[in-house]
Formats: C-alpha cells, sequence, structure tokens
C-alpha cells in the first residue's frame, strides 16, 4: 500500500464544517496517512484568520497593551470547533496555558504557532489519529533558520512509529526547544518535508481551488484549468504572480522525487493539477500566462557597446551600489535594457541615472514606466514552429503594442513587455491564440 501526504489550507480547516469535509475526504483513501494543517483561515471573505490574530496579539503586548481581547476572539473559534465537531481535547486548558504566556517578552514565533498546534488537535480527535508536535522534530537554528538533515532523519524516525498522524503546518523549533516558524503560508513546506520523511507516492496539497488555471479568471474567466505542469514551468508562472504553493515548498518534494497535486477540498472530486518533473502532455501547446504591471525598463543605448570589455558587469555593478535588483536583462548588439520594477525604483533612480551617465557616458538613456511584463510558459512550445508567429499574430490582431521581447534559450518561456493599459487584453488575446 502506497503512502500519501495531505496537507489541508486555511480555508479547509476554517470551522467545524470545513474539518468535517477533511475528515471524508482522508477518510475515502486509507493511502491517506498523515495529514499536515494549517491554523484556520478566513470563513468569509470580512473573517480573520487565526494566524493574523495571534500576530495582532504580539503587537498589542509590544506595545504594553492588554492582548485579551483579540485572545478571546480566538478561544471563541476554537470553542466553537471543539462543540461543533464533537470532540473533546480539553481546549480550555490548552487556551489557558496559551494565554499565561501571552505577556512581555514571548515570542511572535511561538505565538504563531499556537493556530496550527491548536488546529492539529482538534483535526486529530475528529480522524481518530495521532497527534505529532513538530516541536523538535522541525530544526532550526537559534537565527531561525531551517535545518533539513537534521529535519529528514528526526521526522522520519518519528513517523515510522505512527500509522497514521495529524502533525500542525507552519512551525517546529531549535536545539533548545525554542518555537521558530517559516514564513507566512509556511504549512505547505510542512507537508512538503513530512512527503520527503515518509517517502509519500504523492503530496497533496488541499486549498479553496481546484489547483492552477492556465490565465488568472479575472482576466480570462473561461480559464481552463492546468492537468500537469513540471516544476520549471510552475517556477516561470509562480514569478509571475500566479502562486497556489509557498514557492520553498516545492525543493524537499522534488528532492524526493514526490508529484505534489494541487486539491480542491470543497471540490473534492476535481482531478486538480499535478506539480512534477515528468514529461506531461496538456491538451493545449502552452501551460499557462502570467503576468504582472508596474515594471520600468532603463535602455542604454552606446555605441559599439558590444566591443566594450566589462560594460554589462560595471552596469549590475552599478545596480548593485543603488540596492536595485533587476528582472530582465535584454540585450541588443549596442542597447541593453534593464527591466525593473517601478516599487524598486521609488527614490533611487535619479542617483541610479547618474551614475550610469557618469560611469558608462552610454550615447543615449531612456526610461520607459508602465509595463506590464506577461509570461507564456510552456515546455510544450519547445520546437513547435509557429509559436512566435501565433502569439504576436494574436497581439497584432488585438492592437497591443510590444515594447519587449525576451525570450530565454530554453524557448520554455516568452516574456514580452506591453503598456500597463494593454495588459488584459494582451494576456485574453494570447490565451485565445492558443487554447481553443
Ligand atoms: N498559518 C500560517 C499563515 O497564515 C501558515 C500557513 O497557513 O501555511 O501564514
Amino acid at each position: 500500500m502506497g503512502i500519501k501526504v495531505l496537507k489541508f489550507g486555511g480555508s479547509s480547516v476554517a470551522d467545524a464544517l470545513q474539518l468535517q469535509k477533511v475528515k471524508k475526504i482522508v477518510e475515502t483513501d486509507p493511502e491517506r496517512r498523515f495529514i499536515v494543517v494549517s491554523a484556520p483561515g478566513k470563513r468569509f471573505s470580512d473573517d480573520s484568520k487565526i494566524t493574523d490574530l495571534l500576530y495582532l496579539c504580539k503587537t498589542h503586548i509590544d506595545n504594553n497593551l492588554t492582548a485579551a481581547h483579540v485572545f478571546q476572539v480566538i478561544c471563541d473559534r476554537y470553542k466553537m470547533m471543539e462543540m461543533n465537531l464533537g470532540v473533546d481535547v480539553n481546549i480550555d486548558k490548552e487556551l489557558e496555558i496559551i494565554r499565561e504566556n501571552l505577556k512581555p517578552g514571548v515570542t511572535s514565533d511561538y505565538i504563531a504557532s499556537r493556530g496550527e498546534y491548536l488546529c492539529g488537535k482538534l483535526a486529530a480527535a475528529v480522524l481518530g489519529f495521532d497527534f505529532v508536535d513538530p516541536a523538535g522534530l522541525i530544526c532550526f537554528d537559534e537565527r531561525g533558520r531551517y535545518l533539513p538533515d537534521q529535519t529528514d532523519s528526526r521526522l522520519s524516525a518519528e513517523l515510522k512509529k505512527h500509522e497514521n498522524a495529524v502533525i500542525p503546518g507552519f512551525y517546529g523549533s531549535d536545539m533548545d526547544g525554542n518555537i521558530k516558524t517559516f514564513s507566512r503560508g509556511g504549512s505547505d513546506i510542512t507537508g512538503s518535508l513530512v512527503a520527503k520523511a515518509v517517502g509519500a507516492d504523492i503530496y497533496e496539497n488541499w486549498t479553496d481551488v481546484s489547483g492552477f488555471l492556465m490565465a488568472d479568471p479575472r482576466i480570462v474567466p473561461e480559464a481552463k484549468p492546468i492537468k500537469n505542469i513540471t516544476y520549471k514551468e510552475l517556477r516561470e508562472l509562480s514569478y509571475m504572480g500566479a502562486s497556489v504553493l509557498h514557492e520553498d515548498a516545492v525543493f524537499p518534494a522534488r528532492e524526493a522525487n514526490i508529484p505534489i497535486n494541487i486539491r480542491n477540498t470543497n471540490d473534492p472530486d476535481d482531478p486538480g493539477t499535478i506539480i512534477s518533473d515528468a514529461p506531461h502532455e496538456n491538451d493545449s501547446i502552452i501551460t499557462g500566462i502570467a503576468g504582472r504591471r508596474d515594471f520600468a525598463v532603463i535602455t542604454l543605448y552606446k555605441n559599439m557597446m558590444n566591443a566594450e570589455v566589462g560594460f554589462v558587469k560595471r552596469l549590475l555593478t552599478i545596480l548593485e551600489n543603488n540596492d536595485v535588483a533587476f528582472e530582465h536583462l535584454p540585450t541588443g548588439i549596442d542597447t541593453v535594457c534593464v527591466v525593473v520594477s517601478q516599487k524598486q525604483l521609488e527614490g533611487k533612480l535619479q542617483d541610479l541615472l547618474d551614475d550610469i551617465e557618469r560611469r558608462l557616458s552610454p550615447d543615449t538613456i531612456e526610461v520607459y514606466h508602465d509595463m506590464a511584463l506577461i509570461a507564456t510558459v510552456g515546455t510544450g512550445m519547445t520546437r513547435r514552429p509557429g509559436v512566435c508567429a501565433a502569439l504576436f499574430g494574436a497581439l497584432n490582431d488585438a492592437g497591443v503594442n510590444v515594447r519587449m521581447i525576451d525570450q530565454g534559450s530554453s524557448e520554455m518561456n516568452i516574456i514580452i513587455g506591453v503598456e500597463n493599459d494593454s495588459f488584459e487584453t494582451a494576456i485574453s488575446a494570447i490565451y485565445k491564440a492558443f487554447v481553443k
């Protein structure tokens, strides 16, 4: 029998009703043996996530204010969950212990982690699974840096002892037992670590969407789901803003060759999206389209630039000295463009341009603002003739002016730069060109 590791995100464990859905999903398949949970998220759009409320408690304490009323909201939610689920995990006592720790000196990692801890207790009781606390198993150093080797050996040794278990996501501890958390959304990472530690056949990441769509549905309402995506494609699309999964969650599963399946707790029959390194066939040549607005492009032109040794190196040093990170660097024979997010340039642009002028003496420098970048991604595009023609033909038909083109040699990703105002038109046009 295989082993499946499931991680349920905040909206999947937001209340008793959601946890009942989790129970049903887990019970339909005996291979679903290890369950990682987030803290309860929003039940409706104006609701608060438990983790946000916990961080708010810490802010109150740091400002010498009482956190009592915020903590009461948290207590009420967990007590209601315990009651509605009909389980007894002694939640009053657990909450009392946390309340006693809410005093100056408490770390935000400890406070934030309690959301997952309590949710794990409830989920374990509902499922009748063992509760395994990741403190002491998921290891960090004293500065909060995650330690992969210690974690893998401790976690796999512990989980071998359990037939079924619930493990709270998001946190672990340092070698002195102090609680440490990953960055926000880090329960995804815990799921991946558990999958690796138990040698899972698949890591199912259950959320409130049925995987990835080929484009943002606010722009392309008919956007189809992506059935299969490689890690590389995922990286390209997430970089452009299409995110469902914490970026660091990919590595442990990928290292151990475990596919990740994004699934929807509210629609468990939908197969969702499978992320793996396996070559795949989707119905369309492209896998997905994603983009981001608000970039600036600084274009330098200098006659005979290509013969000037170290030109780009000096340009990059100037960017570094001005603390500006760049996103893309398309080059021509005598031109080089630096694509930078506009936010990066706030308050720095003039100094940067002065430095470039002084140290590189370009013939011209031009700065275009308000550019959007759009990535059309798909390993299926490789070696297919006509992809560029279809893409640029569609943009031309839609009246979109393409200001920049950047295609990596892998041919897996074609990035174009268009005016912010043409962002949505361009995405719709590309989608229609490739998805029938
Ligand atoms: N509860 C944490 C957060 O809201 C971690 C997680 O849900 O993955 O960021």
